[in-house]
């Protein structure tokens, strides 16, 4: 049993990534492509592309659909939704049950509760995983006065519905709390439909730390293992790492064992991720959220396991029973991913879409690129600024390091603006060597102007 073809429901990278999974297994791929992207190299590596509509996400790729009458119209079986867009969409997943369509992801049951932060919390509750302390503020500014009073400045407000590090804001003291919650409250409502939000204790000193998990929707569920994504700008990642090297060990234990009790107990069917936040000083791990999907970072638990995670979504989705036990799953190494965008850090990391005129990417032992970047590739204004993810294997972490500033060193990128001198100087900076990054590091160093970039060559003309 396998699937025989595949709409590819989602756009750069991890189109790409998906396409050559499935030529891998021999499952043809469709790709749904925005007028935007027509001559992308996903659409020209699919065995088929089809426009489902103009440049705007909200007119193509997240555009139901669109999206659901192509894979039909196309005799797919299959939708995998990559990450962003309708990744976590239930009532997408559930459209494509209804319309016998395998979506690569789990039961739309499961992306509903887990896509609702609030009753992610509530189920991680019930499962004996430890939740960040926190409550809900249903009567509006008030209530959340009174959570915060409970737990004690600085508090996080944050959207039930959020998602890539939007709709999260940190409130020091009593008096900003009223507005904060309110403005958080409208934005939450324009950027996700919802405007629910609720309260959290502000972990300072913390890590981010994160389990893969993979089920067969039968209730075994393996884990392979755990990542560090505590190097953060404004609560989104930049740079990713496995194993977790920064973190106790008995930590990392535990909140493997919380995220396998936790996706086994909801009987949980494909990649997923339970992602927690570690309080240094306190020297304790609590759930934030689990994401219900392939993550942009799982490279790198690729390149230390050898498993082939979209491969094995893929085979699950075919009908394969999971082939592995946790026996089987082996660790080597260390990996380091970084993503590298089209912005101008100098500039507050605005966007500088436009056309690469000049492409040259590093080579060697341990390095891989995953990119639908090429030269005279326009960069689109209309979607997330990555441009492509750098995951370089190393024997230890040191050893990683050095390799990816070597290969961050060799990358060179003309014609529009991106973060590599940015990355380099993190990379290159002693905290990262001694691995004393927390999520609010990139913030502090910067403040400190410890985070020196050289100036681009045509602010000196
Ligand atoms: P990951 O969780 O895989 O590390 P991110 O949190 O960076 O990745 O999210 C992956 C992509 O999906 C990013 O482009 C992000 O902007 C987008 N994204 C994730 N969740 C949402 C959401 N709820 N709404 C809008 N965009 C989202
Ligand atoms: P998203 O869905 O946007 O990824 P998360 O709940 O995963 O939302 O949080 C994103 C990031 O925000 C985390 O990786 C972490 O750096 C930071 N964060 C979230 N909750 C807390 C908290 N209670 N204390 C400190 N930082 C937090
Ligand atoms: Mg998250």
């Amino acid at each position: 049993m396998s699937l025989r073809r595949l709409l590819v429901a989602n756009r750069g990278e991890i189109a790409v990534r998906v396409i050559r999974a499935c030529r891998a297994l021999g499952i043809e791929a469709v790709a749904a492509v925005s007028e935007a992207d027509k001559g992308s190299l996903p659409a020209r590596l699919a065995d088929r592309a089809v426009c489902v509509g103009p440049p705007r996400s909200a007119q193509s790729y997240l555009n139901r659909q669109a999206l659901l009458a192509t894979a039909i119209g196309t005799g797919c079986d299959s939708v995998h939704p990559g990450y962003g867009f309708l990744s976590e969409n239930a009532a997408f997943a559930a459209a494509c049950e209804d319309a016998g369509l395998t979506f690569v992801g789990p039961r739309s049951e499961t992306v509903r509760e887990m896509g609702d932060k609030l009753s992610a919390r509530r189920l991680a509750e019930r499962h004996g995983v430890p939740v960040v302390p926190g409550g809900t503020a249903p009567g509006g500014p008030a209530d959340a006065v009174a959570v915060a009073e409970r737990l004690g400045y600085p508090v996080l407000i944050k959207a039930a519905a959020g998602g890539g590090g939007r709709g999260i804001r940190v409130v020091h003291e009593p008096d900003e709390l009223p507005a904060a919650f309110t403005g958080a409250a409208a934005e939450a409502e324009v950027a996700f439909g919802d405007g629910t939000l609720y309260v959290e204790r502000y972990v300072a000193q913390g890590r981010h730390l994160e389990v893969q998990v993979f089920g067969d929707g039968k209730g075994e569920v393996l884990h392979l293992g755990e990542r560090d994504c505590s190097l953060q700008r404004r609560y989104q990642k930049i740079v990713e790492e496995a194993p977790a090297t920064g973190v106790p060990e008995d930590i990392r234990t535990r909140a493997r064992d919380a995220a396998v009790r936790l996706a086994t107990n909801i009987g949980y069917r494909q990649a997923g991720t339970v992602e927690f936040i570690v309080d240094q000083d306190r020297g304790e791990f609590y759930f934030l959220e689990m994401n219900t999907r392939i993550q942009v970072e799982h490279p790198v638990t690729e390149q230390i396991t050898g498993i082939d995670l979209v491969q094995l979504q893929l085979r699950l989705a075919g009908g394969e029973p999971l082939a592995l036990g946790q026996r089987d799953v082996g660790f080597a190494g260390h990996a380091i991913e970084c993503r590298i965008t089209a912005e101008r850090p100098a500039d507050g990391f605005r966007p500088s879409p436009g056309t690469i005129t000049g492409w040259r990417p590093p080579y060697g032992p341990g390095i891989r690129l995953d990119t639908h970047c090429e030269p005279g590739y326009r960069v689109p204004p209309y979607y997330d600024s990555m441009l492509a993810k750098l995951i370089v294997h190393g024997r230890d972490r040191a050893d990683a390091t050095a390799r990816t500033l070597a290969a961050l060193a060799d990358f060179e990128i003309d014609g529009i603006d991106t973060n590599l001198a940015f990355l380099r100087a993190v990379l290159a900076h002693p905290d990262f060597a001694a691995d004393r990054i927390t999520t609010r590091w990139v913030d502090d160093a910067m403040a400190k102007g410890e985070i020196r970039m050289p100036i681009p060559a045509e602010e000196n003309r």
